[in-house]
């Protein structure tokens, strides 16, 4: 269990205030022209010697992505914070944005010295009307103290961070759509490559980075990388939020430490199952775009980006999606059908034709109205999705249908028997 004195997010609950004179109480910008005065390659080599991976979803290490960056460059350079959650079950960054903003605008000032930007963007989802509030709140304080702003933290930095709000798109998560959005577009993903170290916003070299990534990089470089990588599993380091929600006892946000046994998060901090473990039907660990487990693999699985990939699913944004018994689980991967298909941006086929087909094909198992080899067919429509589109959005409509066949699908052809013989007996 992760120790108290281990915890970078001390106000997740928001219990304290999340304005400068308490962040600075709770240790946030202490020593921060002491960090920017390592110099860039230092830092970024601590970034990676942490074991920091994306916490966005895929994982990617955070130092190795900083070192994408070209090291001499003229004209803007940018760091843009990809704070647009929007995956179903997550709500992490949202605790961060309300109660720690100065914990992400102290790391956007470490990272985007790190790459080299000359000015950073929040984009922040439009729904999170009070948290861009507290957000720009907390940048505004940090100008006036000099925080930020010219000559940053006395450092001979300048660095300007601006907070850019989205519309409502899921989509717009996607980091190049995020960066089309930016850019006043329609927001769709971009080919990649180039990646944005290469061409990002306004075709300059461009970081994009998640919220929680951001936020523990000041206190992963105050207490040092070696401190971090101590933490969790090896190649699997630190601590993490984790959103519990669904059928437990006691939904919450947590931090803990990566490589816990999901048995225990659950037990430890959400008060259990409804009605008992043993009442577990079935769990997606990491938000809607990783594929559902059966209660047998969530007996021992750890939850860790590696050791959910070993069971055929993923840590993803770690939001454990929690159903006992009572859950109609056909139905409840055909809602997410529907939502991938209302919220593909139908710029590539597979992934525009294919969610509407899977939509419609889920639909159908629902009410038991389909066909038998119809269950193999939509394997084989994932299949045809899955890798072959511009955006993960493809393959993330696509894994939850396949996690319902590969564990459930006695439960599809059950529905379909029931209502061949209840057409027979009328
Ligand atoms: P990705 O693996 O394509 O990229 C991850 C990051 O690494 C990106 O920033 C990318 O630019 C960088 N990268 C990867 N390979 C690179 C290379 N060769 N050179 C340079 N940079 C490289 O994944 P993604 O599409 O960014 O994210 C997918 C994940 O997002 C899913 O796993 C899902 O869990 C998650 N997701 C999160 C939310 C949310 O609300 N936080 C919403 C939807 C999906
Ligand atoms: Fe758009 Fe879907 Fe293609 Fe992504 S995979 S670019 S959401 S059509």
């Amino acid at each position: 269990m992760l120790r108290d004195e281990d915890r970078i997010y001390t106000n997740l609950y928001g219990f304290e205030d999340f304005r400068l004179d308490a962040a600075r109480k709770r240790g946030d910008w202490d020593g921060t022209k002491d960090i920017l005065a390592r110099g860039r390659d230092t830092i970024i080599e601590q970034m990676k010697e942490s074991g920091m991976r994306g916490r966005g979803g895929a994982g990617f290490s955070t130092g190795l992505k900083w070192s994408f960056m070209p090291k001499k460059v003229d004209g803007p350079v940018y760091l843009v914070i990809n704070a647009d959650e929007g995956e179903p079950g997550t709500c992490k960054d949202r605790e961060i944005l309300r109660h720690d903003p100065h914990k992400l605008i102290e790391g956007c000032l470490i990272a985007g010295f790190a790459i080299g930007a000359t000015a950073c963007y929040i984009y922040i989802r439009g729904e999170f009307y009070h948290e861009a509030s507290n957000v720009q709140v907390a940048i505004d304080e940090a100008y006036a103290s000099g925080l930020i702003g010219k000559n940053a933290c006395g450092s001979g930095y300048d660095y300007d961070v601006y907070l850019h709000k989205g519309a409502g798109a899921y989509i717009c998560g996607e980091e190049t759509a995020l960066i089309e959005s930016i850019e006043g577009k329609k927001g769709q993903p971009r080919n990649k490559p180039p990646f944005p170290a290469n061409a990002g916003l306004y075709s300059r070299p461009t970081t994009v980075n998640n919220v929680e990534s951001i936020a523990g990089v000041p206190t992963i470089l105050r207490r040092g990388p070696a401190w971090f990588a101590g933490l969790g599993r090896p190649k699997n380091a630190g601590t993490k939020l984790f959103c519990i929600s669904g059928h437990v006892n006691k939904p919450c946000n947590v931090e803990e430490e990566m490589g816990i046994p999901l048995k225990e998060l659950i037990e430890r901090h959400a008060g259990g199952v409804r009605g008992g473990w043993d009442n577990l039907l079935a769990i997606i660990p990491g938000g809607s775009s990783v594929p559902v487990m059966p209660k047998s693999v969530c007996d021992t699985v750890l939850m860790d980006f590696d050791s959910l990939r070993e069971v055929g699913s993923g840590l993803g944004t770690a939001a454990v999606i929690v159903m006992d018994k009572s859950t109609d689980i056909v139905k409840a991967i055909a809602r997410l059908s529907k939502f991938y298909m209302h919220e593909s941006c139908g710029q590539c086929t597979p992934c525009r034709e294919g969610t509407g087909w899977l939509a419609r094909v889920m639909d159908r198992m629902v009410r038991g109205q389909a066909r038998l080899d119809e269950i193999d067919m939509l394997y084989d429509v994932t299949k045809q999705i899955e890798g072959r589109t511009i955006c993960a959005l493809g393959d993330a409509a696509a894994w939850p249908v396949q996690g319902l066949i590969r564990h459930f699908r006695p439960e599809m052809e059950a529905r379909i028997a029931a209502y061949r013989q209840s057409i027979a007996a009328e």
